[in-house]
């Protein structure tokens, strides 16, 4: 199977072709740890987590090597931390904690390395020292600046003119910046600064340029030349353009990443997302709602994933019918006998047809038309490329809460006792309406009925007399 994806360097669907089999390599830009994980950022986590699912299930798990940064110096990390009057290793490890809190309730796989820029200082400042040799930085006012018009392919990723960049005649320009488009590699420390977040340099104490980071942690754990460059569309520039150019500049002759990829904008109700429209979601703020997880992990997945997905309360709901729907499947299909751990053949016509589309640019929505019409075997398959349908279905129905595998990392024991008391006390009363429907006490079974009904639990009566229940 021949994995496509569209480069937005050359502008076109290219065929993957690995620099090395063996040793398939994809960096992502992580997060900057200064404020919990909005949807926007949780959309590029999950398109990274399936493109490293679909790179694991070509090339083998073995075979493939997934860094994400973790950004922990940063002016926005400096400004957040004096509003909140906190240290900033205090915010940013509350942060980090609820990135990865957060993610793996949307079932994202850890990547193989987590670099912090924090710990990656000294490889920054030798590639900044590497771009000053090499004539394309310059020192001026305790800064360090890259040079635009030092490398002529500045511009070649966001298809911006390298001529209107340099004249710059809309921005503002500091006055040491030699050209309007030149890029902070390194600032100096200002006055009250937390010494967190100040490093000693050739150039006088201070801290990287954001892009630096990426350039020199992708070097590092990757090498000169990898596979796979991905991140949000709202990083390609400057950001990803600015990378492209610190590397290809400090390692004349390489080629930095082959294939960049892009993720497509989220909008909240066909608005873009921010704070001041009142609008601005993060993925606790639904877990705490009661949605789970993988749901809105489905609806994350539920556009082209480099077009603009729109985030809607029907969104949700249709996520949550499609994975009631497919999991009822399952849930019949092992009541039937059926292993609920069993997957289909890799190469049934389903399968196939299912990797075809994924493999096409990762083409969610065909891919999810294709699992309409799998058999449950194969849908349990063709769920493991996505992260999605890998709970045993009853959990799934009978789960407690929004999120069982958030509350069982909150507080294991309790967050099972309650769910067993909770369970416990569900069937005793279901048991209590069929001994009272037996004596036919019609008035009891529905009190029953509508008591656990506003409980959330929904009754299944079934032919032979028994009752099942599932939560709404
Ligand atoms: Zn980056």
């Amino acid at each position: 199977m021949t994995l496509k994806l569209y480069n937005t360097l050359s502008r076109k669907k290219d065929e993957f072709t690995p620099i090395d089999a063996k040793n398939i390599r994809m960096y992502v830009c992580g997060p900057t740890v200064y404020d919990r994980p909005h949807l926007g950022n949780a959309r590029s986590v999950v398109v990274y987590d399936v493109l490293y699912r679909l790179l694991c299930h070509l090339y083998g798990k073995d075979h493939v090597t997934y860094v994400r940064n973790i950004t922990d110096v940063d002016d926005k990390i400096n400004a957040a931390a004096k509003a909140n009057g906190e240290p900033i290793s205090a915010l940013t490890q509350r942060i980090e904690g609820f990135f990865h809190e957060d993610m793996a309730a949307l079932n994202c796989l850890l990547p193989n390395k987590e670099p912090h820029a924090t710990a990656h200082i000294p490889q920054m400042v030798a590639m900044i020292e590497k771009l000053i040799a090499g004539g394309h930085a310059y020192v001026a006012e305790g800064h360090v600046l890259f040079s635009v018009s030092s490398y002529k392919n500045y511009g070649a990723l966001s298809g911006r003119k390298l001529d209107d960049l340099i004249a710059g005649a809309r921005v503002e320009v500091e006055s040491y910046k030699r050209e309007a488009g030149d890029f902070v590699l390194w600032k100096p420390a200002e006055a009250g600064d937390d010494p967190s977040s100040v490093f000693p340099s050739p150039w006088g104490a201070g801290r990287p340029g954001w892009h630096i980071e990426c350039s020199a942690m992708s070097s590092q754990y990757l090498g000169d030349h990898f596979d796979i460059h991905g991140g949000g569309a709202d990083l390609m520039f400057p950001h990803h353009e600015n990378e492209i150019a610190q590397s290809c500049c400090a390692t004349p002759h390489s080629q930095f990443a082959n294939l960049w990829v892009h993720n497509g904008f989220l909008t909240v109700n066909g608005e873009k997302m921010s704070k001041s429209l009142g609008n601005f979601t993060t993925v606790k703020d639904l877990l705490d709602k009661g949605v789970k997880g993988e749901v809105i992990r489905l609806a994350l997945l539920s556009a082209q994933y480099s077009k603009p997905l729109d985030w809607n309360d029907k969104l949700v709901e249709d996520a949550k019918k499609t994975l009631d729907k497919w999991y009822q499947i399952l849930r019949r299909h092992s009541r039937e006998g059926g292993n609920p751990q069993e997957t289909g053949m890799p190469d049934s016509i389903g399968m196939t047809a299912y990797l075809g589309a994924i493999c096409d640019d990762m083409n969610f929505p065909k891919a999810f038309s294709l699992m309409h019409s799998a058999s449950p075997e194969e849908l349990r398959m063709m769920g493991a490329v996505l992260g999605i349908l890998q709970q045993n279905p009853e959990d799934w129905f009978k789960g407690f809460g929004a999120d069982y595998s958030r509350e069982l990392r909150a507080d294991i024991k309790n967050a099972i006792d309650e769910v067993n008391s909770k369970q416990a006390e569900i069937i005793s009363l279901i048991d209590a309406r069929i001994a009272a429907k037996k004596s036919k006490n019609w008035a009891e079974a529905d009190r029953i009925r509508k008591e656990l009904l506003e409980q959330g639990i929904i009754l299944e009566d079934k032919p032979d007399g028994t009752t099942d229940w599932r939560r709404a």
